[in-house]
């Protein structure tokens, strides 16, 4: 009776997880499926079918999708008991499959033209009539375990980009949620060495963030990011992070057409959580789109980067950020500073009124070109470094659709571990745009917030 669910049984502890049970049970008239998300060693759904007792089982790497075009691995596992279609929640560390349960989509299902489904060899065509997962849907076996799940071209054909759901059908939770606030990241590899002198280690830069994330979270959450990931440390090779991989459960995802690489799957922060989650992945700097996640075709802040060519003294430079101030100013735009944490500052406007791009550009564009032509001698609004000689480049260029800057109190990966961090008008002469480190960005934020009118 039972035997079916045998191997399931086996691999579980009943006493540590919360995952019910195996016992056969009563298939009712209408076949039901679910879809979990499944986040555990690997990232993965899987797809389970109702059949005689029992829930077929594939776990589907990649989840499933709309367009016929993508035929899905499905790797057919052991069979679940029934009342697995309702289990959400947590795997604890250490048990078979730990990690974190949440379900994705569930429904009925019926095989198409009555016929007995052989789920030991061929195809299997079958109907969903999910909340996500709607219309005709086959199974092919390739072998042994390995099935192909590809959509049919019916009327659901391209329905939806499905895998931007990233909460609960069943309890509108998102991965970070049903994990729980205290058990969400764990740090794995410490004591790594990211920065060699000062020694700053992995676990420095997670407390830094830990500390700063508050404080951080309103110029980060809900943009495109791009991060960097250094996870062998200053001297190895870094990685640009630029789309969104299954792994990560605590970001959002965005598709977006029309990007210069064939990849469209962007990513955004959306807790503190995200930000503990991308460090725990190497992933050490932060890059921010000038605009919010729900509206990309419109900019919510302008940033000026001040690039100094490399002789140019730092009283040059501070001159040159003052000029600027001076303009936005007259302009009536409200601006804030930070240090780059590199070798210039930046200067943000946050926008009362979002603007097109367009408009956001020739804004940034005129505002370069006029201090090229009142001080010719001191600017240049062309990025060539050719033409950068004794002079500052007003870049101007970040205020394009996908154009990053970086953010504020994200750490930057240059020799040392400097921060890239607001701070007042007033200390502009006092403090020089590679001078914040962790330790004094700590100490700042018992400071009042210098930025503090940024979202007024
Ligand atoms: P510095 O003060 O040393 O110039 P910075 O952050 O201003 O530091 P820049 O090289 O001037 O560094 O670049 C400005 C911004 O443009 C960066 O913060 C980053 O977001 C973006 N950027 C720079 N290079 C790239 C790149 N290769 N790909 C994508 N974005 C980039
Ligand atoms: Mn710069």
């Amino acid at each position: 009776m039972t035997k079916k669910l045998e191997v399931y049984n086996k691999k579980r502890n009943f006493d540590k997880t919360h995952e019910p049970r195996g016992r056969k049970e009563k298939s009712s008239r209408k076949f039901r499926f679910v879809v979990q998300h499944h986040i555990a060693r690997k990232d993965h759904y899987d797809l389970r079918l109702e059949w005689d007792g029992v829930l077929k089982s594939w776990a589907v790497p990649k989840g499933p999708s709309y367009n016929s075009k993508d035929k899905r691995l499905a790797v057919m596992v052991e069979d679940h008991p029934i009342s697995y279609r309702n289990f959400e929640g947590i795997i604890p560390k250490g048990e078979y499959g730990a990690g974190t349960v949440m379900l994705w989509d569930y429904g009925t299902w019926e095989v198409l033209d009555g016929k007995k489904p052989n789920f030991k060899k061929g195809i299997i065509k079958f109907k969903l009539y999910g909340k996500r997962l709607k219309g005709l849907w086959t199974l092919v076996l390739m072998d042994e375990d390995n099935w192909l799940l590809i959509k049919d071209k019916d009327e659901f054909h391209l329905y939806d980009n499905i895998l931007e759901f990233n909460t609960s059908v069943k309890t509108g939770r998102t991965m970070a949620e049903i994990t729980g606030e205290k058990t969400t990241i764990e740090l794995t590899n410490s004591d790594k060495v990211i920065f060699k002198n000062p020694k700053v280690t992995k676990k420095d830069i997670f407390n830094y963030y830990e500390k700063v994330a508050k404080r951080m979270l309103p110029f980060i959450e809900n943009r495109l990011i791009s991060t960097i990931r250094l996870p062998d440390g200053v001297g190895g090779t870094p990685f640009y992070k630029k789309h969104f991989e299954n792994l990560d459960g605590y970001l959002g995802v965005k598709k977006l057409r029309s990007s210069g690489d064939n990849r469209n799957d962007y990513y955004y922060i959306k807790d503190i959580n995200g930000i503990m989650q991308e460090v725990q992945m190497n992933s050490y700097e932060f890059h921010i789109w000038g605009s919010k996640v729900d509206d990309v075709n419109h900019a919510d802040i302008l940033v000026f980067d001040l690039d100094p060519d490399e002789n140019l003294s730092l009283s040059k430079l501070r001159e040159g950020v003052k000029d600027l101030k001076k303009i936005l100013d007259d302009y009536n735009l409200e601006s804030f500073l930070k240090t780059s944490g590199g070798k210039g500052y930046h200067i943000v406007v946050p926008l009362r009124n979002k603007t097109t791009w367009k408009n956001a550009r020739s804004i940034a564009r005129n505002i370069a070109k006029l201090m090229e032509a009142t001080w010719p001698d001191k600017y240049t609004s062309n990025m060539k470094k050719s033409k950068r000689k004794c002079k500052i480049f007003i870049d101007w260029v970040r205020n394009i659709k996908g154009a990053t800057s970086v953010a504020p109190y994200s750490i930057r990966l240059r020799n040392k571990a400097t921060i890239s961090m607001p701070i007042k008008w007033s200390e502009l002469d006092k403090i020089s745009p590679d001078e914040i480190t962790i330790e004094k960005a700590i100490q700042r934020l018992k400071r009042k917030d210098p930025w503090v009118n940024f979202f007024a």
